[in-house]
């Protein structure tokens, strides 16, 4: 059964370092981005996700991160979040790498987590830098279309990596050095296709892949399971 092989991979293999996308976080109720219903099928990302569509409009940019980000902060981790932050607390999971914003992996316990695409637990300020909680933003945004930094008055970004933007190079030093150190790397919920992070499990010792649906990476993999990630994850951990 592949989730008995997986469970073998994991404990055979050590270190293991995860890498998570979108569709780990769809049974929590997010959509992903590039499934038939994903957020991508509604909006486009250049109008409301660029960093060219928040010079030009920021105040649309965060109409659609202000609904973003209260979505996000309602959803719960699931079981595929609660059994990876077990496999860590187990020492059979050494990080989680995630292209994903929700902060569910925390959430469910997981420490050392490296969110390569930012996140909405911050925005930043564009001009001087400065940091302002989630909080200090959705109250900011109750009362005016955009936030505005206490220490500039300029208008505040969110504090996740825009399309056009470069990736923070702390979190993305971070992950190749896990990935280069891995002798397994899991990926869970990702198509693959969002290039540099595509590129993190060609650098570890050897792939697994949990995924609904093809990934890029699929001929790469010693296993592929095209199942969903929570019952998928639950199974590995009962049989490890
Ligand atoms: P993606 O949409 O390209 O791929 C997600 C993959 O997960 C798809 O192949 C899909 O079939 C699969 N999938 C869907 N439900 C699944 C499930 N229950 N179990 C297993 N697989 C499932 O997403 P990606 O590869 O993460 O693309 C990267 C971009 O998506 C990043 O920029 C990330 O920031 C962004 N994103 C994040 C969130 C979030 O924070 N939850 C949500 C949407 C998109």
């Amino acid at each position: 059964m592949s989730a008995a092989r997986l469970a073998s991979l994991i404990r055979e293999r050590q270190p293991c370092v995860v890498l998570t996308g979108a569709g780990i976080s769809t049974e929590s109720g997010i959509p992903d981005f590039r499934s038939p219903a994903g957020i991508w099928a509604e909006v486009d990302p250049f109008e409301v996700a660029s960093i060219d569509a928040f010079r030009r409009d920021p105040e649309r940019v965060w109409d659609f991160y202000r609904k973003r980000i209260h979505t996000l902060l309602a959803a719960e981790p699931n079981s595929a979040h609660v059994t990876l932050a077990a496999l860590e607390q187990a020492g059979l999971v050494e990080a989680v790498v995630t292209q994903n914003i929700d902060r569910l992996h925390t959430r469910a316990g997981s420490r050392e987590v490296v969110e390569v695409h930012g996140s909405i637990r911050s925005a930043l300020c564009p001009k001087c830098g400065r940091e302002e909680t989630v909080e200090g933003v959705l109250a900011q945004l109750d009362i005016r279309p955009a936030p505005l930094c206490e220490a500039c008055g300029a208008i505040l970004k969110p504090g996740v990596v825009l399309f056009g933007e470069l990736l923070p190079a702390a979190a993305i030093d971070r992950a190749t050095e896990l990935a280069r150190s891995a002798e397994l790397m899991l990926v869970v919920g990702s198509s693959l296709e969002v290039w540099p992070i595509a590129g993190l499990p060609l650098e570890a010792g050897s792939l697994a892949i949990v995924n609904v649906g093809p990934t890029a990476l699929d001929k790469r993999a010693v296993l592929k399971i095209d199942g969903s990630a929570g019952e998928t994850l639950a199974a590995v951990a009962a049989a490890l």
